[in-house]
């Protein structure tokens, strides 16, 4: 297992992250348990700040909420400057309840309730990315009744997707999300736009994959998004004032990955827009990473069980969580590293596959991971699990959620608790009838009265 950020192996040969020992979290917290390196994605953070510094280009640095969401990890994102995109009403929640500055925030998403932008705009978030045609005249509609301006970006399809290692440029975009570019989609929703009178158009956004490890396909959607801002200058005076070129930057999670330095990103940005604004004025340039920000910041820690052994195919070792804190290799064919944390220092001797505890075949963590002989009780560490395994947890099976802990600097806070058994219950409701030993238990069966009669 690759060893990110302050991960290590300490003198007792255990896994040690933020300057904690991972077997003494295991015995402080139990398992499952999320630990998070918190010096990591603060160290994330200022890469990406750090970069677009040592550009000409005015910027802004944002956080996609989506990728892992709780109040520490706004407090994180506020602390260390950053914007907020949240696309949801819950994710609004957690930020505003963390006393995230409600004008850095902005409000993402394809299908934006009534009831949530209502609560947006009433929070004052900073702006919205409008996505469609139905929420454009709606948040017109909402802010001109309040006699205030929205003020907005439009989500645009620029025509090029990645499929991580490489890029398809389609001429009309497939997709849920945005304006279309090609078919002018995008140029009506400028003029709605303008001349709408509760709506303060600034500019547009873009995203066109994630995962991405190359700057390509980031170049390509530049040079389209910098034709349509050239194109609104000449044909309707529109002047952008701020492009959102997304996220999607890659992470490592295992060694067929190979990320690009946050700073070889952020430098094809500052080249693809120098290019695509020639002699024009150039936006703000805004970026939303997720993924590259908390990723490699995460690590999952099980505590081994069971182990099944088909002769001549595979050895299953069992873990004590599975899809439900880690859907990602069951959804995406996702692929993982792990080590045992209680004998990191011993070399692998064989291949296994990590299957987790839920009633479902597709509930493997891991196929063909080498670790070192498995036994009952080690600890497995999995690691890069910090974007889109908290976020995307669920109770299948009724399993409970594990608890969220961040490390730094030798010290450990738990961030989520562990949930319990009566959290599961929480929003059940038993109905009178229902309830044990108020209601008639026994309705006579009219099939089984029949054949009582029949058989006399
Ligand atoms: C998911 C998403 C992001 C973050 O993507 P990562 O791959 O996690 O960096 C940013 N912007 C939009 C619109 C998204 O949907």
């Amino acid at each position: 297992m690759y060893l990110h950020g302050t991960s290590r192996i300490n003198e007792q040969g255990h896994l040690e992250i933020g300057g904690c020992d991972t077997v003494k979290l295991a015995e402080q917290y139990g398992t499952p348990l999320y630990m998070v390196d918190e010096a990591h994605i603060r160290n994330r953070m200022r890469q990406f700040v750090d970069a677009f510094e040592q550009t000409c280009l005015s910027y802004q640095v944002a956080y996609a909420s989506k990728a892992f969401s709780t109040l520490a990890m706004c407090r994180i994102v506020d602390e260390e400057g950053l914007l907020l995109d949240v696309v949801s009403d819950g994710e609004l929640y957690t930020a505003l309840q963390a006393g995230f500055p409600p004008e850095r925030i902005y409000f993402h998403g394809n299908n934006k309730t009534l009831a949530e932008l209502d609560m947006a705009l009433a929070a004052g978030v900073g702006l919205f990315v409008v996505d469609n045609f139905t929420e454009l005249t709606r948040l017109d509609r909402m802010a001109t009744e309040q006699e205030s301006k929205a003020r907005i970006l439009l989500r645009t399809t620029p025509g090029v997707e990645a499929h991580t290692h490489d890029y398809i440029q389609t001429g009309q975009e497939d997709s849920k999300f945005g304006f279309d570019y090609q078919s002018g989609q995008v140029i009506e929703a400028v003029q709605y736009a303008l001349s709408s009178s509760g709506l303060e158009l600034l500019g547009f956004h873009c995203h066109i994959g994630s995962q991405i490890f190359e700057t390509e396909g980031f170049s390509l959607a530049i040079g389209k998004m910098a034709d349509l801002c050239k194109e609104c200058l000449e044909s309707l005076g529109f002047q952008t004032t701020i492009l959102n070129l997304g996220g999607g930057f890659g992470i490592r999670y295992n060694d067929q990955d190979q990320p690009l330095p946050v700073s070889n990103y952020v430098q094809a940005i500052e080249d693809g827009v120098r290019k695509g604004f020639q002699g024009r004025e150039i936006p703000e340039i805004w970026v939303e990473p997720g993924r590259s920000i908390v990723g490699e910041a995460g690590t999952t820690l099980y505590t081994v069980g069971t182990m099944k052994e088909v002769p001549g195919v595979r050895k299953y070792i069992a873990v004590d969580g599975g899809m439900n804190d880690n859907p990602r290799t069951a959804l995406y064919q996702a692929s993982y590293e792990a080590m045992l944390a209680n004998r990191g220092a011993e070399p692998p001797t064989e291949t296994v596959s990590i299957a987790g505890k839920l009633c479902e075949s597709g509930d493997m963590l891991i196929w063909d991971a080498t670790l070192p002989n498995v036994k009952d009780g080690d600890l497995l560490a999995v690691s890069c699990t910090g974007a889109y395994n908290y976020s995307m947890s669920n109770n299948y099976n009724r399993v409970r959620r594990p608890a969220v802990v961040f490390l730094y600097e030798g010290k450990s806070d738990l961030v989520v608790r562990r949930e319990s058994l009566l959290d599961l219950l929480q929003n059940d409701q038993l109905p009178d009838r229902l309830k044990k030993g108020q209601a008639p238990h026994h309705q006579p069966n009219p099939i089984l009265e029949v054949e009582g009669t029949g058989s006399e």
